[in-house]
């Protein structure tokens, strides 16, 4: 069996300070991850692991991890799905690959 260790090199404290960064960044701004990755300097599928990470830590508290769904340019069919936070490949509806990715962002939780 194969076990993940492709953050094992990374010490924890490192990314607390990353997680830090996202947060203060979507806290400003709805931003996609490719946005985020630009701004923090780290790979998309890096920022996806920090926001699912966010996702989960945030909601004990009162603020959450609010996600602005994908959407197909084509047909404008809305990616509602809320399990996952990544872009989806192809829309299942119309087949279309021109996906809006998702936005992300910090709210208040009511
Ligand atoms: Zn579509």
């Amino acid at each position: 069996m194969k076990k993940k260790q492709r953050e094992a090199f990374i010490p924890e404290e490192r990314h607390e300070t990353i997680r830090r960064e996202i947060i203060s960044l979507i806290e400003r701004d709805s931003l996609s991850a490719r946005e985020i990755s630009g701004q923090v300097r780290i790979s998309e599928k890096e920022v996806y692991s920090h926001l699912e990470h966010i996702q989960k830590t945030m909601s004990k508290k009162d603020h959450h991890l609010f996600i602005t769904p994908s959407e197909c340019l084509k047909c404008g069919f809305i990616f509602r799905k809320r399990d996952r936070i990544k872009k989806p490949g192809k829309c299942p509806v119309c087949r279309g690959e021109l996906i809006q990715e998702p936005f992300f962002s910090i709210r208040l939780t009511i």
